[in-house]
C-alpha cells in the first residue's frame, strides 16, 4: 500500500496557508487512517503543475555540440536550415525529448504539448522517438503528440498520409501551418486537416503566423470548420500574429468569434511580433495558453523551457507590471495551458491529480519577477524535484 502524502503549509496559487492531502495520486480531504508521509511546503507558493502548451520536443539541441546558426532571416530559410539539420547533425528524437522533459521537469512543468515533425525525408522517425520517451517518462509528465507538417503539407504530397499514420500510431493532435503563405491555398490546406481531425476524433493545432488581415482571414476560416464539425475546445491557434497587428475594432470581432466557437490561443510573447491585446482577450473569455516554442535549437538558441521565466517574458512583452497582472500571465502558464491544451484533473481541487510545484515567494507576483529556482516538484504525490534538484528514480537517457 502506498503512503499518503500530506503536504503542509502549502499555499495554493499565492493564496491562505493550507494542507494539501494526497491519496492514491489525487487530492482528497485529510483522512490519517494509514501510513502518512509529512512534507512541509514552509509557506511556500503551490502551483499545479507548470503547463507548457507549445514546444518541439524533437528538434531541441540541449547538451549536443553548439549549433553555429548561420541562417538566414526569413521562416522558409529557417525552416531549409531546420530539415537539413535534422540530416546532418543527426538529432535523436527519442534522446532530444528526453533531455528536455528532464530540464523543464525540474522547473515544475508537468504537462507539454510538442509540435513533432512530420514530412516525406524522416517520415514517422521523429513521431516514434517522441512516443517512446512519452512511454518511458510517463510517471514524470504528460506529453500531446501534435502531427506537425514543419515542411508544408500541400506542396510536399504524401505529407498528409504521414500525418494520417502518425495519428494511427498514436500522435494525438492534427496540425497545421500557416494556410496561406506556406500553403499558398488556405481553404484546400484547412479543409484537409479538420478532416482528419474529424476523421480521428482529434483535437486541431495550428501554426498561425500570417499578418494582419491575411491572418484574420485564416482566423475566420478555422473559426467556420470548428463550428461546422462542432469542434469547440478542441481547437488550439498557436501564435495567431495577426491579432496583434489590427485596429480594436476588427480584434474585438475577431476575439468574440474565438470565443463563441471556444478556440484558445497559444502566444508565446515573441520580442519580434507585435503584442497580442491580453486584457481585450482576457475580457473576452478567451482561452489563452503559453509555450517556449523550440528550446536551443536551430530556429533560434534561446530559451530554458522554465514557464514561469515564460510569465515574466510574456508580462514584459505587454507593458504589464501590475501584481494583478503578473498573477494573471502565471494563469496563462497554469490553468489557460491546462484548459487549452484539454487536460483533466487539473487543479487543487478534490480528485484533481496530487501535482504541484513549490515556488519559494511571498506572491505570485514575486514569484514571477524573480523567477526562484529551488523548486520542489510532486507528481501524483511523489517528490520528483527536490529544492532544485531530480530526485528518486528517473529513465536513463542516452
Ligand atoms: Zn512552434
Amino acid at each position: 500500500m502506498t503512503a499518503d502524502v500530506l503536504i503542509r503549509n502549502a499555499r495554493p496559487f499565492g493564496g491562505p496557508v493550507e494542507d494539501l492531502f494526497i491519496r492514491d495520486g489525487r487530492f482528497v480531504a485529510p483522512d490519517r487512517t494509514g501510513p502518512v508521509v509529512e512534507i512541509d511546503a514552509a509557506g511556500h507558493i503551490a502551483l499545479p503543475g507548470l503547463v507548457e502548451a507549445h514546444t518541439h520536443l524533437d528538434k531541441t539541441l540541449i547538451g549536443m555540440d553548439w549549433f553555429e546558426n548561420r541562417v538566414g532571416p526569413t521562416r522558409n530559410d529557417r525552416i531549409l536550415a531546420d530539415r537539413n539539420a535534422k540530416r546532418e547533425l543527426g538529432i535523436s528524437a527519442r534522446r532530444q525529448s528526453a533531455r528536455q522533459i528532464l530540464q523543464t521537469l525540474v522547473y515544475g512543468v508537468l504537462s507539454i504539448r510538442s509540435h513533432v515533425d512530420v514530412d516525406t525525408e524522416i517520415g514517422l522517425a521523429n513521431i516514434d522517438g517522441v512516443l517512446e520517451t512519452r512511454e518511458a517518462m510517463r510517471d514524470l509528465v504528460d506529453v500531446q503528440v501534435v502531427a506537425f507538417p514543419q515542411s508544408g503539407m500541400l506542396p510536399r504530397e504524401g505529407t498528409l498520409e504521414l500525418m494520417d499514420a502518425a495519428l494511427r500510431a498514436g500522435a494525438d493532435i492534427v496540425g497545421g501551418i500557416d494556410p496561406a503563405t506556406i500553403e499558398r491555398d488556405p481553404i484546400r490546406h484547412l479543409d484537409a486537416i479538420f478532416a482528419l481531425a474529424d476523421r480521428h476524433g482529434k483535437p486541431v493545432d495550428i501554426h498561425l503566423h500570417e499578418p494582419g488581415e491575411l491572418g484574420a482571414f485564416c482566423l475566420e476560416l478555422i473559426a467556420e470548420r470548428t463550428r461546422a464539425l462542432s469542434l469547440q475546445g478542441q481547437v488550439m491557434v498557436s501564435h495567431a500574429y495577426c491579432l496583434g497587428m489590427l485596429d480594436v475594432a476588427r480584434q474585438s470581432a475577431l476575439i468574440d468569434t474565438l470565443a463563441q466557437e471556444r478556440i484558445a490561443v497559444m502566444t508565446v510573447g515573441s520580442p519580434s511580433a507585435p503584442a497580442l491585446p491580453l486584457r481585450l482577450m482576457r475580457q473576452a473569455g478567451l482561452t489563452v495558453s503559453s509555450g517556449s516554442d523550440g528550446i536551443q535549437g536551430t530556429w533560434d538558441p534561446f530559451g530554458s523551457g522554465d514557464m514561469l521565466e515564460r510569465a515574466k517574458y510574456l508580462a514584459q512583452r505587454n507593458g504589464m507590471a501590475s501584481d494583478v497582472d503578473l498573477e494573471e500571465t502565471v494563469r496563462i502558464c497554469t490553468f489557460g495551458g491546462a484548459d487549452g491544451i484539454g487536460l483533466g484533473g487539473y487543479g487543487f481541487s478534490k480528485g484533481c491529480f496530487g501535482d504541484l510545484v513549490l515556488v519559494p515567494a511571498r506572491t505570485l507576483a514575486e514569484a514571477v519577477a524573480l523567477t526562484p529556482l529551488r523548486r520542489t516538484v510532486i507528481r501524483r504525490g511523489r517528490v520528483v524535484v527536490d529544492g532544485g534538484k531530480l530526485a528518486g528514480d528517473l529513465p536513463e537517457i542516452e
